[in-house]
């Protein structure tokens, strides 16, 4: 290995975090959200870790092609639904599960043809207001979907929480209402959790929840109440120190000269930047582990170097290990300081990093 930044991926955490989230939902069904390269941890090596999952849940069709071409069988829940119209005939050759979001992906379907009938979500719009039917349209097209000759009934509902994130808010209560009012007397199964759903609102069960970054290890919650859900994080990023500078007191250290030394100082360089996907825009201050022992960024973060505090740290050698997130040091913790969400910084990390899928052993 020549550079030495790389993401672990620890497929026993994603297995742990999952009974994790069992745990809290009872006989509710889950659908593992695996979207966006399973949140940049790598799909295919997600689903075969969640493999016991009751459903995978992505974007796209093309997403859920990927899990059938890599040999999954579960059922897949398509959460955006369509984009073009020659994704039905796939989309009902793959056994996936469509989520319908507008009128024109309901025309589509209801002009469509198969053998193979697809089943489908109707998503409800409770207060989101993103995606999905507002609640006083919502049985013209629950009954336009379930006459469709090519959908297999009964037609499901499901909505998406915009607040769920913040405990105290009451907006997600709101939202519950709504949706139970359009369900009443329409059959189907019914979805509306995501992580923050699974973990904190138990009446938003139903009867399948769709947790995704707490099985990834990160607390959904921005609420700042304290208190973390017993999860372990699915990656931790590393690298390691490639040099260590004395620089004098009044040095200034980096691009822009932004961080400058107080006194006389050891700072260590690091083999991670932002052409890595490490946020450019983390401050002096952000946390690093260091052998384990926990410091901080000095300094612009650039394309492939960072720049660490190495004070309280005398006796750390070249080559020692650096945790950028991970084990040891909550992501969550990271994207705060950042001004972002744990899921952004998972999602972004480039090809240059070297995922290692580390306690792989088929489905537990
Ligand atoms: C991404 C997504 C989820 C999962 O959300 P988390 O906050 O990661 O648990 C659930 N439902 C929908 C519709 C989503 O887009």
């Amino acid at each position: 290995m020549s550079r030495f930044t790389r993401a672990r991926i620890h497929l026993d955490a994603l297995r742990h975090n999952l009974a994790v989230a069992r745990s809290h939902v009872g006989e509710a069904k889950v659908a593992a959200v695996i979207k966006a390269g399973g949140y940049g941890h790598g799909a295919v090596a997600v689903a075969g870790a969640l493999a016991g999952a009751d459903a995978f849940a992505v974007t796209s069709v093309d997403e859920a092609e990927v899990l059938r071409q890599a040999g999954f069988h579960q059922r897949i829940l398509v959460l955006d639904g369509l984009f073009e119209a020659d994704e039905l005939e796939l989309a009902a050759a793959r056994g996936l599960d469509l989520v319908v979001h507008s009128d024109w992906q309901l025309d589509l379907i209801e002009r469509f043809t198969t053998e193979t009938p697809l089943r489908c979500w109707l998503k409800v719009d409770s207060g989101m207001h993103r995606l999905g039917y507002a609640p006083e349209r919502v049985k013209m097209a629950y009954a336009r979907l379930a006459n469709s000759a090519s959908v297999e009934g009964p037609v499901n509902l499901m909505t998406h929480f915009a607040c769920a994130d913040d405990r105290r808010s009451d907006y997600t209560r709101s939202q519950l209402q709504v949706f139970n009012a359009v369900c009443e007397e329409l059959p189907g199964e019914r979805s509306a959790a995501n992580s923050a759903g699974v973990l904190a609102w138990p009446e938003s069960h139903y009867e399948w929840v769709r947790p995704g970054v707490m099985l990834y290890g990160a607390s959904p919650f921005a609420d700042g109440l304290p208190g973390r859900p017993a999860l372990e994080p699915a990656m931790t990023l590393e690298s390691r120190l490639i040099a260590i500078q004395h620089f004098r007191r009044g040095d200034r250290v980096g691009y822009a000269g932004t961080f400058t030394c107080p006194e006389d100082m050891p700072v260590g360089v690091v083999a991670i930047g932002y052409g890595d996907g490490y946020p450019r825009h983390a401050p002096s201050g952000t946390p690093v582990l260091v052998d384990g022992r926990r410091t901080a960024l000095v300094g612009r973060v650039s394309m492939d170097l960072i720049c660490i505090d190495l004070r309280d740290l005398p006796d750390v050698r070249i080559n020692a290990p650096v945790t950028l997130w991970g084990q040891g040091l909550p992501i969550e913790e990271i994207a705060e300081y950042c001004g972002t969400i744990s899921y952004e910084l998972m999602c972004k990390l480039t090809s240059r990093v070297r995922f290692d899928y580390e306690g792989g052993h088929g489905e537990g």
